[in-house]
C-alpha cells in the first residue's frame, strides 16, 4: 500500500490547455485538484473556444480556422449525435453557416466542415466535466474556482497561489495555461474608435460603429475572417467596407470563401504594407504611420481600427507569465520570441508547468502549437519526469 500523503494539483487557466492538464492529470484517491479560470464551468472552453451570450447576434459567428476532423477523433461523433438541436441553434444565429456546409451536410460528412469555435468549446467542457466526475468518483477532490490568479509564489516546498480576491492557496504542483501570446502592439493603439482585439470587445464596436464608416483591420491574421464574421452579424444589412493593411496575400485569408466573396464585390480593400503605429486621436479618428515595402511611409486616418495582426514579431505575453520569467521558472528562447518548457512542459522549477502557445520548445525539440492537437498535447503532458508520487 502506497502511504505518501495526499498531494494537491492546481491547474490555473480553464481554456483547451487546461483541459489538456487535466486529462493528463494523474492522481491518486485522497489528492486534490483545483481548477482555477475566470469560467470553470465551461472548463476547456477559455477564451478562444468562448460562448456568446443568446442576445449577442455574433453568436457562434466565429469558426474553426481548419476541419473538425482534425479537431481529435470525437468532435465529428458529437456533431453528429447532437446535430438536431445544434442545428436549430446555427439556424437562430448563424444561418449562412449552413449554406456554407450544405455539401457536407447532404452527405452526413461532420468532418469536412468548420464548426464554430463556441461548439468546440461547448464540447470541450463536456469532456472535461465527464473526466472531472471520473476523477471525483476515484476519490479526488475536485474544487473549481471562478476566479483569476495574480501570483504564483514558493514557500519551501509548496506554491502560494495567490488569487485576484487576495485568498492563498497552497499546492504541491502547479499547471499554468493563462493562454497565448497577445497581439502584437502599435503604441497608443487603443481608444474610442481604436481596438486592440475584436474579442471581447464587439459590444464596444458594434456601439461605436457609425453607417458609411469603413473598417480598418491591422494586420492580416485569420482574426481578419472574426471581424467578417462580426460584421456581418452585427450590423446585418449594412456590412461596411473592409479596409486590409497587411501581407493578405501570404496569409491564407483568399483561401475562405466569404473573404473572396467580399473581395468579388468590390468590398474590401487592402494596403500592403506595416502599421509602425496607431494612434487613437478621438472617436471616428485614429491615426496611422504605414510603412510600404520599399522603406517609404505614409500617414493616414482611419475611423475605425481593429488589431488583427496575430503576435507578430513580439511576445506579448501576461502579468502572470511575465512574473515567471522574470524569477527565472521559466525561460525564453535566445530570440526572445517563445518560451521554452522541458520535458512534460516542465518549468525550471520542480512541480511547475507551463504550456500555452507561446511554448516554442519542448524538451529542446521545436514545438509548433499548429501541429500539436489536444490528443498530442496530452501524451507530450504524460511524459512529466517529476509525476506525483
Ligand atoms: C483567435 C484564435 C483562434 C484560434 N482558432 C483555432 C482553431 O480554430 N483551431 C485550432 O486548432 N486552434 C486555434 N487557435 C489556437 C488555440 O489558441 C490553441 O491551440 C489553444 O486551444 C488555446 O487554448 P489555451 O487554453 O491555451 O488558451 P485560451 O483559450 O486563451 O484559454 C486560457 C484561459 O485562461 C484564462 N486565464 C488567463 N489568465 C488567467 C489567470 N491569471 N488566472 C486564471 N485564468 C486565467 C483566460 O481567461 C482563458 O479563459 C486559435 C487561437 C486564437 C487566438
Amino acid at each position: 500500500m502506497n502511504s505518501s500523503p495526499p498531494r494537491h494539483q492546481a491547474i490555473i487557466g480553464d481554456g483547451a490547455t487546461a483541459a489538456a492538464f487535466l486529462a493528463a492529470a494523474d492522481l491518486r484517491p485522497g489528492d486534490a485538484l483545483t481548477l482555477i479560470g475566470p469560467a470553470p464551468g465551461r472548463f476547456g472552453a477559455g477564451r478562444v473556444y468562448a460562448d456568446h451570450a443568446s442576445h449577442q447576434p455574433w453568436r457562434f459567428a466565429y469558426l474553426l480556422d481548419r476541419q473538425n476532423t482534425t479537431l481529435g477523433a470525437g468532435f465529428a461523433g458529437w456533431l453528429a449525435v447532437n446535430w438536431p438541436e445544434l442545428r436549430q441553434e446555427i439556424a437562430v444565429y448563424q444561418p449562412q453557416h449552413l449554406d456554407r456546409w450544405a455539401d457536407s451536410l447532404s452527405s452526413g460528412d461532420f468532418g469536412a466542415f468548420a464548426a464554430p469555435r463556441a461548439l468546440f468549446g461547448r464540447y470541450m467542457a463536456e469532456q472535461s466535466r465527464a473526466r472531472m466526475a471520473k476523477l471525483a468518483d476515484a476519490g479526488i477532490e475536485v474544487r473549481l474556482i471562478a476566479g483569476l490568479v495574480t501570483d504564483i509564489g514558493r514557500q519551501n516546498a509548496e506554491f502560494r497561489i495567490t488569487l485576484a480576491g487576495g485568498e492563498v492557496l497552497r499546492a504541491d504542483r502547479v499547471d499554468v495555461a493563462t493562454g497565448g501570446p497577445g497581439s502584437q502592439r502599435f503604441g497608443s493603439d487603443s481608444g474610442p474608435t481604436a481596438f486592440t482585439t475584436l474579442h471581447g470587445n464587439e459590444e464596444a464596436i458594434a456601439k461605436v460603429l457609425q453607417p458609411g464608416w469603413d473598417v480598418t483591420c491591422l494586420g492580416a491574421s485569420d482574426d481578419v475572417l472574426d471581424v467578417i464574421h462580426f460584421l456581418r452579424a452585427a450590423v446585418p444589412g449594412r456590412m461596411p467596407n473592409l479596409h486590409i493593411i497587411g501581407e493578405v496575400a501570404a496569409s491564407g485569408l483568399e483561401r475562405d470563401p466569404v473573404f473572396r466573396a467580399l473581395q468579388g464585390d468590390d468590398r474590401l480593400k487592402v494596403t500592403l504594407a506595416k502599421v509602425d503605429w496607431a494612434y487613437a486621436d478621438a472617436a471616428g479618428k485614429v491615426r496611422l504611420r504605414l510603412r510600404q515595402a520599399d522603406g517609404t511611409s505614409q500617414e493616414i486616418t482611419v475611423p475605425l481600427a481593429v488589431n488583427t495582426a496575430g503576435p507578430g514579431e513580439q511576445l506579448n505575453l501576461d502579468l502572470l507569465v511575465s512574473g515567471l520569467i522574470a524569477r527565472g521558472w521559466l525561460e525564453l528562447d535566445n530570440e526572445r520570441r517563445a518560451i521554452s518548457v522541458g520535458p512534460g512542459f516542465s518549468a525550471r522549477i520542480d512541480g511547475l508547468r507551463y504550456a500555452s502557445d507561446a511554448v516554442g520548445w519542448l524538451d529542446g525539440v521545436p514545438w509548433r502549437p499548429q501541429e500539436n492537437d489536444f490528443a498530442s498535447r496530452v501524451r507530450q503532458m504524460r511524459c512529466d519526469p517529476a509525476k506525483m508520487n
